[in-house]
């Protein structure tokens, strides 16, 4: 086997939240292109049906299009049945949905804290629990956690309290899941993206300036940056690697 065919996804089966846009889309993308079918899983339904029909267009993939709230059990648990009934099994989760909202601390409701926990963490929980019951029953998989460098360092200037500590919290949860799960073949790896130019930062010229400042490379990250990581991290070319997380961040967090 070549070291390319260890990237080869061919035949298997990749659940991507928030894969209608944004860095999740560019990641279901690198995964189709690999060959591994495609769910997209998020919220709105019909971006979540055009990411999906644009994928099948552009590569040789198998879409499909569940909409799921990652915060609703009953919705996760349904989202993994579909991409069972549609092409048997669950190989590859990347929990990649997430929000971010700024307010100071002192001033933060409790709720906005909450809501951004509800996504971020336990929305991650919620999918690696159903689909891990599926990949226990199978033949193992990997699991790929769309974390951030927030995880480790503070943001700056924005006030994100709730979305840092979500963001470490996906770290316990890797290495706990990592070890839990390596007896089933699982593995459970974070990615952990500086600035990455999506609809989720924020478009203040001044903040923009301040992160560009603090980078080593100065610019942005597109979201296509990130998806080889994801492959590598979904495929045997990682085989040996699992519990851990990878920085992409133009070496913001050694500045
Ligand atoms: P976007 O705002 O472009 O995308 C956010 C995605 O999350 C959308 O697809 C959205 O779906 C989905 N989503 C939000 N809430 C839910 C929910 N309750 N259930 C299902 N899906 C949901 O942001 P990015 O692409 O930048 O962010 C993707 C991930 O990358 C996030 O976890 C973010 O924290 C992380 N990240 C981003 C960085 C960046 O600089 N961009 C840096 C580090 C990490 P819908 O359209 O249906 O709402």
């Amino acid at each position: 086997m070549s070291v390319l065919d260890r990237f080869d996804l061919t035949g298997e089966t990749a659940i991507v939240t928030g894969g209608n846009r944004g860095i999740g889309y560019a990641i279901a993308e690198g995964l189709a292109e690999a060959g591994a079918n495609i769910v997209v899983a998020n919220r709105d339904a019909e971006s979540g049906r055009d990411a999906a029909a644009t994928l099948a267009d552009e590569t040789s993939a198998e879409t499909r299009a569940v909409a799921t709230d990652v915060t609703d059990e009953a919705a996760v648990e349904a989202l993994v049945e579909a991409t069972v009934e549609a092409f048997g099994g669950v190989d590859v989760l990347v929990n990649n949905a997430g929000i971010a909202i700024s307010t100071p601390a002192e001033e933060k409701p409790v709720e906005e804290f909450q809501q951004t926990l509800d996504i971020n963490t336990t929305g991650a929980f919620l999918c690696a629990k159903h689909a891990g019951r599926e990949m226990i029953e199978g033949d193992g998989g990997s699991i790929i956690n769309v974390s951030s460098m927030s995880a480790f360092v503070a943001n700056h200037p924005q006030k994100h309290a709730d979305y840092q500590a979500s963001k470490g919290a996906l770290e316990g949860l890797k290495v706990q899941l990592a070890s839990e799960w390596a007896e089933h073949g699982i593995r459970v790896n974070n990615i952990n993206p500086g600035y990455v130019e999506t609809d989720i930062l924020s478009d203040d010229p001044d903040e923009r300036r301040t992160w560009l400042d603090e980078m080593l490379l100065d610019e942005f990250a597109q979201p296509e940056d990130v998806a080889p990581l994801a492959l590598y991290l979904a495929s045997d070319a990682s085989s040996y690697v699992t519990g851990t997380s990878v920085l992409i961040d133009g070496g913001y967090t050694v500045q």
